[in-house]
């Protein structure tokens, strides 16, 4: 018998990414077994409950330009989903404009005067850039090369930096030359300005795919079909991962009640790739633990108020860009799909990024819920007597972080790890990237069909 194929297959994090490659290994009639630190399914793309109420950590709308990706979701769910209307708001310079924002909403925001050195500006980079390469290390650098110094202040420093918590100067030009599509604020200048494209960018899209029961209805689904055959284990933190010659041999995970040693002929991991490399035993070199310790991941805490009134706003989403504003986005679950509040009551779900060590971060969760109301109010949303119940959830690892200089850890990292034969990492935090659903999902399928192969 080949033992390489009756030996379980070991997925450590029960996200997207690895639920994925447990669905296609177990349909290809593999044993598999799953371990997930968390004590539900779905990572970043799970649904919390709370009485009555549900909501995605940050509204997690799917769309992929891939067919088959679509067909492999919509399949999982069993059609069951709603097509949702996207309508967002951006609130700058105290107004709210519609997002992307068309040009006569860009040029209010601005004034004339200001709107004329954007132009300007735009147009002196365009010129530089005919006669010299510029040399982008920073986000900066790229972000001024390509919209202007006028534009790059006022819409992306700002934004940027409540996002990342680095200055512009120190995020990556890697990260925004490859994302710009993703740097939504961007776009929506690149669109509202200068007309640049009429093709469908993929944060622009008006409509898009929901489960009627939030997002984690995806993971929910894989998980009963890999459980039709195989074993996904909750609540249960992989705490070592053993090797001998460059090959994998066994973990250790570890849960309330119960230690499992487990061995395995393959093993893949979607749990951050900064932890992996601290879980293999024996240790790798020193230079690849330092490595690690220079990769950084952005945290994420989620406050969601529960309102007593049907309906707040009609939007998707609203964002905060302005540093003044602790919050950087939030979104209405409702808007989403009415099945995840209860009849005549609405929801807020705010997101703050942040690091562990923030006061956001160490804040109680009473004062988030204060903190979060009052801004509401302030943004003349809600009344703070309407709150009826808050739920506040802390998110680590939420971002990799794409500082100058990332990529030489991450290569030295991944070099170490290609010498291990029988592990494929997959998945964002697995691998760093800034992956979306639709690439957690292709990740974890690619993963699987390579073992199979
Ligand atoms: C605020 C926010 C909003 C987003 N919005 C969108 C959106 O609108 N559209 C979109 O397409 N994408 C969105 N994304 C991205 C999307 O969430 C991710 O691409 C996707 O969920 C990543 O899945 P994953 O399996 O690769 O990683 P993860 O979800 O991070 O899964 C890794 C899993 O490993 C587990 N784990 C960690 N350590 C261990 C351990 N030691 N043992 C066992 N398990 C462990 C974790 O608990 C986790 O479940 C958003 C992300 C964020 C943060």
């Amino acid at each position: 018998m080949n033992t390489c194929r009756s030996n379980p297959i070991i997925i450590m994090g029960g996200g997207l990414a690895g639920l994925s490659a447990g669905f296609c290994l177990t349909e290809a009639g593999r044993p598999v077994t799953v371990f997930e630190a968390g004590s539900e399914v779905g990572g970043l793309s799970r649904t919390i409950r709370h009485g009555d109420f549900k909501f995605d950590l940050g509204g997690h709308r799917f769309f992929t330009k891939n067919e088959e990706t679509e067909s492999f979701v919509k399949n999982i769910l069993q059609n069951d989903y709603l097509n949702v209307h996207r309508k967002s708001k951006i609130y700058l310079q105290k107004n709210f404009f519609d997002y992307p924002l068309k040009p006569s909403n860009a040029l209010l925001g601005l004034g004339l005067t200001t709107t004329m050195r954007a132009i300007a500006d735009y147009g002196k980079e365009k010129m530089k850039g005919l006669f010299t390469r510029p040399q982008h290390i920073s986000l900066e650098d790229w972000v001024v090369s390509n919209f202007g110094r006028t534009l790059f202040t006022i819409y992306f420093k700002e934004y940027s930096e409540k996002v990342w918590g680095i200055d512009c100067k120190s995020i990556s030009e890697e990260w925004v030359s490859k994302r710009i599509e993703g740097l939504s604020l961007g776009v929506a200048i690149k669109n509202a300005l200068f007309k640049f494209t009429g093709r469908k960018v993929p944060t622009l899209v008006d409509r898009f795919i929901y489960p009627p029961r939030g997002i984690g209805q995806i993971s929910d689904r894989l998980r009963e079909e890999i459980e039709k055959e195989n074993t996904v284990n909750t609540s249960t933190r992989v705490r070592e991962i053993r090797h001998k010659d460059f090959s994998i041999t066994g973990v250790s995970a570890q849960n309330c009640e119960k230690n499992y040693d487990i061995k395995g002929g393959e093993f893949i991991s979607s749990i951050p790739v900064t932890h992996l490399v601290n879980m293999l035993s024996p240790t790798p070199p020193q230079s690849i633990l330092e490595a690690a310790s220079n990769l950084r991941y952005r945290d994420l805490v989620v406050v969601t108020l529960m309102i007593d009134r049907e309906q707040v706003t009609d939007l998707t989403w609203l964002y905060l860009p302005e540093k003044d504003m602790p919050l950087g986005r939030i979104h209405e679950p409702r808007n989403w799909s009415p099945y995840l509040v209860p009849v005549g009551k609405t929801s807020i779900v705010a997101e703050y990024f942040c690091f562990q060590n923030d006061s956001i971060w160490n804040s109680s969760d009473s004062a988030l819920a204060d903190i979060t109301a009052l801004q509401l109010e302030q943004l003349g949303l809600i009344d703070k007597s309407e709150v009826i119940d808050h739920c506040i959830v802390r998110v680590p690892k939420a971002y990799p972080v794409f500082e100058v200089g990332y990529n030489t850890y991450y290569s030295k990292i991944l070099d170490y790890l290609k010498n291990f034969k029988n592990l494929h990492i997959a998945g964002r935090t697995g691998m760093f990237k800034y992956y979306n659903i639709d690439h957690a999902i292709e990740s974890g399928l690619e993963t699987a069909k390579r073992i199979l192969n």
